[in-house]
């Protein structure tokens, strides 16, 4: 494999001066974000770290999270019930599209959007809030390796604007996919879609999904192995929502990506990948974080299609 320090140094340089895509607004808090800062991070399965840029900035994961609580519920209730609940087809619609709840069974097609995660953390239960906040936060650690804490005044900013949130709760209410009260519900999730963390982290966290689950620094299982393949094949066909196509075609690899600027990507076996620009496309993806995935995957032969990797 030639040597990953260069060849991501190199797409920092090339790309630092990319001026495309917007931060996210829609949520008043992510606004404040710098467009400039930029980090690019590989930590391998054995626990190497490559890494270039601000990688100590922190930022909130917003929907890079999403594959994670799914892990959660698969673990604590199992497949068959949780396809009950959430599906594991895309939709080819945005990632806080209502539309398909109303089409054929009434659940959320997909974890990675944002009525399948909703459901998911209405199915992340404890015995009050703050012990459902906790649940999810020692995840969350599990995978990073150390205390991580949320974003008040961004946690506040989305609960304060999440219209379009609060309307998709109340038709999964409706449908009863959520049976009980949606606004604790609604609040886990914007918790977790607010938690703080770095490029580094959310390569970590990367890195455990590729490691079979494994953290490779603390060696601690973050989620039993039977699991991975179905947040990875997820990651795959729903992460990157209606670019997941493309996605799969230039890049090749399972993905998540937040409207934080924030995308995380998986090399089964080998290695995890953070970047981390604020600005953002149309369909919620850093611009820079796709440029430096789809190069990375070329010049690393990521793609899940190329074969046996060297
Ligand atoms: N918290 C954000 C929302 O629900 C997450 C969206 C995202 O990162 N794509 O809108």
């Amino acid at each position: 494999m030639p040597n990953i320090q260069s060849v991501i140094e190199v797409l920092y340089h090339k790309y630092r001066s990319c001026s495309e895509g917007h931060v996210a607004s829609y949520i008043p808090e992510l606004a404040k974000a710098n467009p400039d800062d930029f980090a690019i991070v590989v930590v391998t399965v054995e626990g190497e770290v490559f890494k270039v840029g601000q990688t100590e900035v922190a930022f909130s994961l917003q929907s890079t999270s999403k594959p994670f609580t799914y892990g959660l519920i698969l673990e604590e209730f199992g497949r068959e019930f949780v396809l009950t609940k959430v599906g594991v087809e895309p939709t080819g619609e945005a990632f806080n599209s209502i539309v398909e709840l109303e089409k054929q069974t009434h659940l959320p097609y997909n974890p990675m959007i944002n009525s399948g995660a909703i459901a998911v953390s209405s199915l992340i239960k404890a015995p009050n809030f703050s012990e459902r906040v906790k649940r999810v936060m020692t995840l969350f650690e599990n995978y990073i390796g150390h205390p991580l804490v949320g974003d008040e005044a961004i946690f506040q900013s989305e609960k304060n604007t999440a219209h379009r949130n609060r309307s998709i709760a109340h038709l999964l209410r409706h449908f009863n996919v959520i049976e009980d009260d949606i606004d604790e519900s609604l609040d886990l999730y914007f918790k977790q879609c607010s938690i703080l963390a770095n490029t580094q982290d959310l390569a970590m966290m990367a890195a455990t999904l590729a490691n079979n689950g494994i953290q490779p620094h603390t060696q601690k299982t973050a989620i039993k192995s039977e699991y991975v393949s179905d947040l990875l094949s997820l990651m795959f066909t729903c992460g990157m929502y209606d670019s997941s196509g493309e996605w799969a075609y230039s890049v090749g690899i399972p993905a998540k990506s937040g409207v934080s600027g924030a995308i995380l990507g998986v090399v089964p076996g080998i290695m995890g990948i953070a970047v981390f620009s604020p600005p953002i496309d149309s369909k919620g993806h850093s611009v820079r974080g796709v440029k430096v995935f789809q190069e990375l995957s070329k010049n690393l032969n990521l793609s899940i299609f190329k074969g046996k990797k060297s």
